[in-house]
Parts: structure tokens; C-alpha cells; sequence
């Protein structure tokens, strides 16, 4: 397919004859098309018809000066180059043109070598502007066709993108949302909220904010679970002028999440049922109920106990695990008072840590206000961390534990002089059944779930954990709990 050559198109504004039809022939020559125009307001008004590339705009005009035509061209079309064309000595002219958004300048008289110089930088610099134009619709057709949604707003939290999948994902139904406040359309108070916080974060803080949405079903449009992130869009200065949001549709995962939680729940339920009457009927025998048993029996018997006994751990474990992600557990909050849920803690594990000969330190933190929480999700959040705590620490090793508030945080510390793990493991211990492997781990029992359960628990409450680590030398877990949470 044969492709037509664009060729550029000059309006000559100017109330001389002679300079109209001087610009006309040169410029005719160099292969432009050339329309002129003996007035302002002429100009004014085939620019109203047609759109043309570049304009030389003659500044002293009777009636409509070229000052007075130049802000109307480049309100209506901003991509036109213009050039002005100044008579004799009028410099401060010129440049008040340039400020009014005028491209070059060029004196009067020229010759028609000046001319053509000054028509060509401008055709470069309008095939310039043509590519940025196409550039930003080729993305702009790459955003609208994107599966995820996506918003950018300005430091008003008007948006100025907002793609056909976002506007889907929210289940916004009403004309176009551009210019728009977000507040005026967006009916998921999450979402904005998101959004705000995004608009306000430090200057010298960059976070991605995360948040799991759900999307209410409505009419035809069925409940959704949304994945969305925000940012701030800072300019070369690090100010915040803007908002970009990005949702991803995750009810599908969010689905088969749902059908492995319930199946998980559905067989630990009922191996835990079986495994016990198995338990209880090794105890009969073990308790001599069912005739003698020989040492060597007892023996046999007793590891048979300890396995089962580590298979009903795994169950329940696996149980809570389920409940907790279908979030049945953090359903009731109350106000936790932590000075006192990490006494009882230490107070209840004093024993398993006395026979390893290690000790518990707990002092409580002054002024400390409740918190809103599950008391029974955070007692086994601290309760797993102190067994971890004593099971990965060698005989003689310290526990500190300490509690204090951290700007809106509260944070639990559980410091242990252990066997630390090395960074490789670190960032493992938090999957399901993750266990470190190595010669001093071997022997010390366990599942692999109870820092997972501690992840999820942490997560339920908007919080976080982090954890430090030197291997030979302790670890330190961190829980952050958000003191507002509701
Ligand atoms: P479990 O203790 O049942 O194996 P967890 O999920 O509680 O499961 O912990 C996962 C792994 O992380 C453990 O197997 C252990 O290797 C490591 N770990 C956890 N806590 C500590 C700790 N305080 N010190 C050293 N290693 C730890």
C-alpha cells in the first residue's frame, strides 16, 4: 500500500499584499500548501475550518492585532506552530509574542533564504510534536485495551485516566469520568481511601499501598474481589502531583483459594476425629487396661503416640490455618490489654523453658493503652513465637520479650539467643510446612504452619511481622498490630 506524503499546511496572516504573496511563492515552492489570510479576524476564521501546522502571524494589523489573534489560536489549536512576523524595532512585541506561546519570530523585511529557515525549525518542530501526540495515544490505546484498571489522578484527585477495565471493575455505569473528582464516582470507600493516602504520602517515603477489595455485586455485575494499588505520581522534584491506581481482578484465585481452605478444613476435620479414638485406645493400652505390656511394647507404643500426637497437631493446625483465611476467627475484637497478655504468656511457657534452662524476660511498658484485637488470635501469635523461641534456642539461651507503641503501631518484640537462621531461610519460614533443614533443626519436631497461622493472624489485624536473624547468634521477630484498628 502505497502511503501519501503529508504535506504541511501555512496560513500567512499579514494585512500586506506583497509579504501574503512573497511567502505564498517561496513558500509554494518548498512543496507547502499555502492559504493566507489579509486580517485577523479572516485568519481567525479559516483556522475555524481547517487545522493548519504552522501560522506566520503578522503582529501590527489594523482592528485585530496579531497579539490579540495568537492566544485565540492557541487555545483552539494548541499544536499549531505559530510565527510571528514584527515590523521595524519592535522587539518587546516579540518577545510578549513569544510568551503568549508563539514559536519563533521573524523581522521585517526578510529575505526569502530567512523565511525558509524559520518555516523549516518550525516543520521540525511540529513533526516533533506529532510524534509525542502519536506516542501518547499509542499508549493510551495500549492502556484502554489493558485487562487491569487503571486511574491516575491530579493533586485534586481529578482523574485524568481512567481506562474501560477500572470503570468496569467499580461497576461505574455513568458518562465519562475524566476532569472528574474520584470521590464522585468511586463508591468503594477502601478504594478512595487508597487513594488519599496515596496523594498524601511524605515526600521522602515511597510505599505501594496493597489492599484486597471486595466489589459488591449490582444488577448484572456479580461480586468481585479486587487486587488494587496506589502511588503517588511525584514530579523531578519528589512533589506529589498526582495518583496512579491499578486494580486487578483476583476473584477467580480468590475462588479456588476459597475451594482449597474448605477441602484442607474438610479432611483435617475428619482425620482429627479417628486420629483421637486411635490416641485414646494406644493410652488404654499403654495404662496396662488391655493385659501386660512389656517394656519393649511400651516403647513401641509410645512413639506410635508421639506420631499420631504430631498428626493431630498438623490437623488443627491446618484447621486454624483454614478458619482463619476464611476469616471466621478475627470476626471479635475487643480491647486487648498486652501488658498483661504477654505476663500470662511468659508465666504459661516459664516451665518449657526452665527445662532447657532458659530464661524469660518480660517488663511491662508504661502507659500502654488496649488495643482492639482478637485476644485469642493474639495470645497464639505471641504463645507460637515463644514456643519457637525456646524450641530453636540451645540450653542456657534468653527470651525478651518486649511491648511498646511505635507512632500508630503496637509492636510486640520476641527476642530470642538462638540458633538463627540464615537470609535464604528468612524469607521462606512464613510458607506453609517451610521448615529449615540442617543439623541442629533435625531433631526438633514440628509442622511447618505455625509462623504462616502468626503471618495470617498479623494480617487479619492490618498489621505486620518482620523478622532479623544471625545465624549461631538469635532471632528477632517483630509484630505490628495498628492500634485504631476497629
Ligand atoms: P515449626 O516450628 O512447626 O517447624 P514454624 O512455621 O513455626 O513451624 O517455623 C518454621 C521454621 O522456622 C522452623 O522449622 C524453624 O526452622 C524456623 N524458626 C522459627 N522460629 C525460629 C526461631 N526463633 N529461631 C530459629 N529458627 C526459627
Amino acid at each position: 500500500m502505497a502511503t501519501q506524503q503529508y504535506i504541511p499546511k501555512i496560513l500567512v496572516v499579514d494585512d500586506e499584499m506583497r509579504i501574503r504573496e512573497g511567502c505564498r511563492d517561496v513558500l509554494t515552492q518548498e512543496g507547502f500548501e499555502v492559504a493566507s489570510a489579509e486580517s485577523g479576524q479572516k485568519g481567525l476564521d479559516m483556522i475555524a475550518r481547517e487545522h493548519f501546522d504552522i501560522i506566520l502571524l503578522d503582529l501590527m494589523m489594523p482592528e485585530m492585532s496579531g497579539l490579540e489573534v495568537l492566544p485565540e489560536v492557541k487555545a483552539s489549536h494548541p499544536d499549531t506552530v505559530v510565527i510571528v512576523i514584527t515590523g521595524y524595532a519592535t522587539v518587546e512585541h516579540s518577545i510578549e509574542a513569544m510568551k503568549s506561546g508563539a514559536f519563533d519570530f521573524i523581522p521585517k523585511p526578510f529575505s526569502p533564504e530567512q523565511l525558509k529557515v524559520v518555516v523549516s525549525k518550525a516543520i521540525e518542530h511540529t513533526r516533533a510534536l506529532q510524534d509525542i501526540a502519536k506516542e501518547k495515544s499509542r499508549m493510551r490505546g495500549l492502556i484502554n485495551r489493558l485487562s487491569d484498571g487503571v486511574m491516575a489522578t491530579d493533586d485534586q484527585l481529578r482523574v485524568v485516566l481512567g481506562n474501560p477495565a477500572f470503570l468496569k471493575m467499580i461497576n461505574h455505569k455513568g458518562g465519562a469520568v475524566i476532569g472528574h473528582p474520584a470521590e464522585s464516582f468511586i463508591k468503594q470507600p477502601e478504594l478512595l481511601n487508597m487513594v488519599h493516602e496515596a496523594l498524601a504520602m511524605p515526600q521522602d517515603t515511597f510505599r505501594e499501598l496493597i489492599e484486597e477489595i471486595r466489589r459488591d455485586g449490582e444488577g448484572d455485575a456479580e461480586e468481585m474481589v479486587l487486587n488494587a494499588h496506589s502511588v503517588p505520581f511525584r514530579n523531578r522534584t519528589g512533589t506529589n502531583i498526582g495518583t496512579i491506581t491499578v486494580l486487578h481482578d483476583i476473584t477467580a484465585l480468590k475462588k479456588i483459594d476459597q475451594m482449597k481452605s474448605d477441602f484442607v478444613s474438610m479432611v483435617s476435620h475428619e482425620i482429627r476425629s479417628p486420629m483421637n479414638s486411635v490416641l485414646m485406645q494406644l493410652k488404654v493400652m499403654m495404662d496396662g487396661l488391655a493385659g501386660d505390656v512389656s517394656e519393649k511394647q511400651m516403647e513401641i507404643l509410645d512413639r506410635a503416640s508421639k506420631k499420631i500426637n504430631s498428626l493431630v497437631e498438623m490437623a488443627s493446625e491446618l484447621l486454624d490455618l483454614a478458619k482463619i483465611e476464611s476469616g471466621l476467627i478475627t470476626l471479635e475484637k475487643e480491647a486487648v490489654q498486652f501488658n498483661a497478655l504477654l505476663e500470662d504468656q511468659r508465666q504459661f511457657h516459664l516451665d518449657g523453658a526452665a527445662a532447657k534452662n532458659i530464661s524469660i524476660s518480660f517488663e511491662k511498658a508504661p502507659h500502654l493503652p488496649p488495643v482492639s484485637a482478637n485476644r485469642r488470635n493474639m495470645e497464639e501469635v505471641v504463645s507460637n513465637l515463644i514456643t519457637n523461641a525456646i524450641k530453636y534456642s540451645p540450653e542456657g539461651a534468653a527470651i525478651d520479650l518486649v511491648v511498646n507503641l511505635e507512632n500508630d503501631y503496637l509492636c510486640i518484640v520476641v527476642k530470642d539467643t538462638g540458633l538463627g537462621m540464615a537470609p535464604d531461610d528468612l524469607e521462606r519460614i512464613f510458607d506453609r510446612f517451610y521448615r529449615v533443614k540442617n543439623g541442629q533443626t533435625r531433631y526438633i519436631t514440628g509442622t511447618g504452619l505455625g509462623l504462616p497461622i502468626v503471618k495470617k493472624i498479623v494480617q487479619a489485624h492490618h498489621g505486620t511481622i518482620q523478622v532479623e536473624s544471625t545465624p549461631g547468634r538469635g532471632s528477632t521477630f517483630r509484630v505490628y498490630i495498628p492500634h485504631m484498628t476497629e
